[in-house]
């Protein structure tokens, strides 16, 4: 699922649009509108713009295969410090 955005917590920043690695947000500061996820279906789910938004505005739903990729690297990697 591609990134949704809260209009209602989005202070029209940018900074989603400026750190999104593939450019997937179309954004126009003088417009006064939120960004907009121009290219959905492009999402890498890298969550940088949810890590980043200062408002918390971005919501993003990692699909599964990718949360368990995510959660087997986690556990290679606490287990390598044991
Ligand atoms: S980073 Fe967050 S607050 Fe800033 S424009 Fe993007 S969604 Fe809005
Ligand atoms: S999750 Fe990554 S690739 Fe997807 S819109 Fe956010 S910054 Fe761009």
């Amino acid at each position: 699922m591609p990134p949704l955005i809260d209009e209602s917590k989005c202070i029209r920043c940018g900074l989603c649009a400026e750190i999104c690695p593939l450019g997937l947000f179309r954004f126009d500061k003088a417009s006064g509108n939120p960004p907009e996820v121009a290219f959905p279906d492009e999402c890498w789910h890298c969550n940088s713009c949810v890590l980043d938004c200062p408002k918390k505005a971005i919501t993003l739903r990692v699909p599964l295969c990718q949360m368990l990729l995510h959660r087997d690297v986690r556990q290679l990697y606490d287990a390598g410090k044991e």
